[in-house]
């Protein structure tokens, strides 16, 4: 039997991320100029995404990449 909590819906948090849907936002890494944007509804309703775009030259970024 799992211990975890359920995750509870949290909607005001969720209106608040909404309403920020598609912003840009300076920052995110400290090596480079990255910036992050944010997706409200990214993999379905009320589940967010915020990425973080890193420059290509960025070493930070290159360490994470994966190579195939
Ligand atoms: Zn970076």
């Amino acid at each position: 039997m799992s211990n975890r909590k359920k995750l509870r819906r949290t909607p005001a948090l969720s209106l608040l991320i909404r309403a920020q849907d598609g912003a840009r936002i300076s920052g995110g890494c400290d090596t480079c100029n990255a910036y992050q944007t944010i997706r409200a509804d990214a993999y379905g309703a009320n589940v967010h995404a915020i990425t973080v775009h890193h420059d290509d030259w960025c070493p930070t970024y290159n360490a994470m990449k994966v190579t195939a």
